[in-house]
């Protein structure tokens, strides 16, 4: 694909595995469980005419239940728990010193690959929390298949997401905490990822109209997530998804109104920053994208003009709604169609009761009755990953430190 040229760490391929997907349908001996991220359900329904931004989760739901999915769940449940692991995290950074500061967020593998390639210095500032779909994954294998009775090594988990980088990010070594947990060997906590666009491919050429399918809903256990989860998909979504968590856990009161539509960091511009006071520390976050905007911003931390607490970096123009593998209409302004979908995923959020990760009651459940608690022994091994220097890469390729993003083209 084009993201290929373009990426500037090589991480991504885009080859398409729906028809890997289509098989395991097929195999009556398979179970097949597709997580969604929450960028899919706002850029879906440009593939099928519909308006940009068009916020179509029930018919997403939908056309997966008829392309043969056993069960479709959310990985915006996952959102949710990362969210309780990379605030239980930042908390002991700040209260404990267990990690150096600023805390980076996890969630976006091309992020993490440019990092490990061209700033190996920082991975310690890295949360170790596993992006939503490195939670969702083992957590599907061992917790959901025991409570559903399903045999683990009969499914097959896919991925749907806005996102490229995700199918390197599903292949790394390190992403096989099922296998461990229940000394499976060979298996993957995650076999497929699929993108938005392929979906949408693999819907057509199965003659489906998406506009005439009735709403449909996820499956219990792991279907359910806040509003916090679903503006994940947004630059600046996980940071305010964090903060809402965070305040709770550190002030032990209701986050204040100012948390569920924090202006300074919604929005569209590369860098943005906020400064909020949580008890009796001055929080001060950082939001960007594009790994130019990234370099700009570790330049200014490096040099002592800026400090932080968190930041958070996406690669693709304004986050995951953005992210190489969601529709691109040549003719249209990309920039207006990235501005729908995020104001289709706030909308969203609004619009909900639970707009807060901890709050979940599925996600207060799988701690009762799995993880203990956020940062516990199970969870650190499950949930929590480690970063590799692959500095050496730059020499034996004599890549160029190429400040190009992985965004549709
Ligand atoms: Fe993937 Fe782009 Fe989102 Fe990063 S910002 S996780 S590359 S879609």
């Amino acid at each position: 694909g084009q993201c290929a040229n373009v990426c500037p760490v090589d991480s991504i391929t885009e080859r398409y595995e729906y028809p890997d997907v289509r098989a395991a349908v097929q195999d009556k001996d398979k179970v097949v469980i597709v997580s969604t991220s929450p960028s899919v359900r706002a850029a879906l329904g440009e593939e099928f005419g519909m308006a940009d931004g068009s916020f179509v989760q029930g018919k997403m739901v939908a056309l997966l239940r008829k392309l043969g999915a056993d069960y479709v769940l959310d990985t915006n449940f996952a959102a949710d728990l990362t969210i309780v692991e990379e605030a239980s995290e930042l908390i002991e950074r700040v209260t404990k010193g267990t990690a150096p500061l600023p805390q980076f967020t996890s969630c976006c593998p091309a992020w993490i690959k440019y990092a490990e390639i061209y700033h190996p210095e920082i991975l310690p500032h890295i949360s170790t929390a596993k992006s939503p779909i490195g939670m969702q994954g083992p957590t599907i294998k061992t917790y959901f298949a025991k409570k559903m009775g399903i045999d683990p090594a009969k499914i097959v988990n896919v991925a749907l997401t806005p996102c490229v980088a995700k199918k390197f990010e599903i292949r790394r070594e390190e992403m096989k905490a099922a296998a461990d947990y229940l000394q499976a060997e060979g298996m993957r906590d995650m076999d497929f990822v699929i993108t938005t666009r392929e979906l949408a491919r693999w819907g057509r050429e199965e003659g489906i109209d998406f506009a005439s399918l009735e709403d449909s809903d996820f499956d219990k256990f792991m279907g359910e997530a806040s509003g916090a989860a679903v503006i994940f998909g947004n630059t600046g979504g996980v940071m305010e998804a964090a903060l809402r968590t965070a305040y709770e856990y550190i002030t032990g009161e209701t986050a204040p109104d100012v948390l569920f539509q924090l202006e300074p960091v919604r929005g569209y511009d590369g860098i943005r920053e906020a400064e909020l006071k949580v008890g009796n520390l001055d929080v001060r976050v950082a939001i960007v994208y594009g790994t130019a905007n990234a370099e700009k911003l570790l330049a200014d931390i490096r040099n002592g003009t800026k400090q932080y607490h968190f930041v958070e970096v996406m690669t693709c123009p304004g986050g995951c709604i953005g992210g190489g593998g969601q529709p691109k209409d040549l003719d249209k302004d990309r920039d207006e169609v990235r501005k729908s979908r995020i104001a289709s995923l706030y909308a969203q959020d609004a619009a909900m009761s639970l707009r807060k990760s901890h709050e979940n009651p599925d996600i207060k459940a799988i701690y009762e009755e799995f993880y203990g608690k956020p940062l516990s022994e199970l969870a650190e091994k499950m949930l929590h990953t480690s970063y590799e220097d692959r500095s050496s890469i730059i020499n034996r390729k004599n890549t160029p430190a190429a400040q190009a993003g992985t965004q549709e083209k």
